[in-house]
C-alpha cells in the first residue's frame, strides 16, 4: 500500500510530487497520458503562454530563457519532462484510472494496469477534462468543418471560406488571431469581450497581479472575491485590433459558414470518483482549499480551488504544498 498515489502528472501532479519527495512518504504518480507534458503537447501548434517564463516554473526548476519572454507550449511539455527527471519524481505512465473507491484505512485505485490501495489519494487530472459542444451541433450540416477548440491545431483542418469562432476566451482569441489572415472570421460570444494587454509600461499584466497580491488572495478574502466577479480576461489585444480593422468579424448574425470553432469551454468529469459525500448537490467537490471532505482525498491544479492562480503553472505550488502538508500533519480532530 502506498501512503499516496497521485492522479495525473501535469504541472500540478509534479508540483504535489515535488513536496512529496521531500518527505519519507511511499508515493506514486499515475498518467494515463504516454509522456509527461502531453497535455500541452496537444494543444494547437501555434500556442504561446500569455505568463512570461518568469510565472511559468514549479518549484525546484527554472525555466530557461528570457524571463520576460512569452513560452511555446512545447517549451513548458520539454520543461515538465526535465522536471520529472531533475527531481526524480516516480511516474507510472500509460495507467488510465477507472475508479476511485473508499476503503476502510484509504483507497483503492482500479486502472488499466491493475489494482493500486493508497491511504491518500491527490487528483491532479487537470482543469480541462470533457471538451463541452452544445448538443444542436450534431443538426448542423455535415459539409461545415466543426471542432471543439481542444482539437483544433493549425489551419490545414479547416476548409476553404469563412471560420465562425462561438466563445472566446485566451484560447479562442488565439486561434481566431492567426486564422485572420487566411479567412473571414466571425466571433460570436453570449457577453461582452475583456481584453487586457499582456505587457503594461514594459512588464507583464502578471508582475502588476504579483506586486497587488492578486493571484494568491484567498478565495474568501476581499480582493478574491472582487477578482472572482469580474469577466473572464483576454490577454493580449492582437484580437482587439483585427477587430478594429475590420479583419475579424463580431457577432455574424445571420450568414454562411464553413468552419465552425467551438471555443466553448470544458466539463469537469470526477464521474470515475466513487465517494458520493465528496460531491454537493451540484456535482461540486465538497473541499476548502484543496482538502476534500472525505479524509485522506485531496485536490490541485482546479481553477479557483484557494485563488486565482490555483491552475496556474506559476502559483500551483500554493495548493500543492498546502495539500502535502495536510497529509504530513493532519490537523487534531476536535
Ligand atoms: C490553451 C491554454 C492555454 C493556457 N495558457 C496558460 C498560461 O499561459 N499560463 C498558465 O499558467 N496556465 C495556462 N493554462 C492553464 C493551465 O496551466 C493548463 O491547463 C495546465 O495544463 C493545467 O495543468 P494540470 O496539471 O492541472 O492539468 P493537465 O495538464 O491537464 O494534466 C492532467 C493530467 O492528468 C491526466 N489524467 C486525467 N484523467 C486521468 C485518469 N482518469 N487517469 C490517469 N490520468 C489522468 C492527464 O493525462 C494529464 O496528464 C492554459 C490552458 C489552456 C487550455
Amino acid at each position: 500500500m502506498f501512503d499516496v498515489v497521485v492522479i495525473g502528472s501535469g504541472q500540478a501532479g509534479l508540483a504535489a510530487a515535488y513536496y512529496l519527495g521531500k518527505s519519507k512518504l511511499k508515493y506514486l504518480v499515475v498518467d494515463k497520458n504516454s509522456a509527461i507534458g502531453d497535455s500541452w503537447r496537444q494543444r494547437y501548434d501555434s500556442l504561446k503562454l500569455f505568463t512570461p517564463r518568469i510565472y511559468s516554473s514549479l518549484p525546484g526548476l527554472s525555466l530557461h530563457g528570457e524571463i520576460n519572454g512569452l513560452p511555446s507550449k512545447v517549451e513548458i511539455a520539454d520543461y515538465l519532462t526535465t522536471y520529472r527527471e531533475k527531481h526524480a519524481i516516480p511516474v507510472q505512465l500509460e495507467t488510465d484510472v477507472y475508479s476511485l473507491a473508499a476503503m476502510e484505512n484509504g483507497f483503492l485505485i482500479e486502472t488499466s494496469k491493475g489494482r493500486i490501495s493508497s491511504k491518500n489519494i491527490v487528483v491532479a487530472t487537470g482543469p480541462f477534462q470533457t471538451p463541452y459542444i452544445p448538443s444542436f451541433h450534431d443538426k448542423i450540416q455535415h459539409e461545415i468543418v466543426q471542432l471543439h477548440s481542444s482539437s483544433y491545431r493549425n489551419k490545414k483542418q479547416l476548409r476553404p471560406g469563412n471560420v465562425l469562432l462561438i466563445g472566446a476566451g485566451n484560447s479562442g482569441a488565439q486561434i481566431a488571431a492567426e486564422l485572420a489572415d487566411d479567412f473571414d472570421v466571425y466571433v460570436s460570444t453570449s457577453g461582452k469581450l475583456a481584453f487586457k494587454p499582456l505587457f503594461f509600461m514594459g512588464k507583464s499584466i502578471f508582475y502588476y497581479y504579483n506586486l497587488f497580491g492578486l493571484l494568491d488572495a484567498g478565495l474568501e478574502s476581499k480582493r478574491g472575491k472582487w477578482l472572482k466577479r469580474q469577466p473572464e480576461q483576454i490577454y493580449g489585444l492582437e484580437m482587439k485590433k483585427l477587430i478594429s480593422e475590420k479583419k475579424i468579424f463580431e457577432d455574424g448574425k445571420s450568414m454562411k459558414v464553413d468552419n465552425i470553432i467551438w471555443a466553448t469551454g470544458f466539463r469537469q468529469d470526477f464521474s470515475w470518483i466513487d465517494i458520493p459525500e465528496v460531491f454537493n448537490d451540484f456535482n461540486q467537490i465538497n473541499h476548502k482549499n484543496g482538502v476534500s471532505n472525505r479524509h485522506g482525498l485531496y485536490f490541485v491544479g482546479l481553477p479557483w480551488l484557494s485563488s486565482r492562480g490555483s491552475a496556474l503553472l506559476g502559483w500551483v505550488k500554493n495548493d500543492a504544498y498546502h495539500v502535502v502538508n495536510h497529509i504530513l500533519q493532519p490537523p487534531r480532530e476536535q
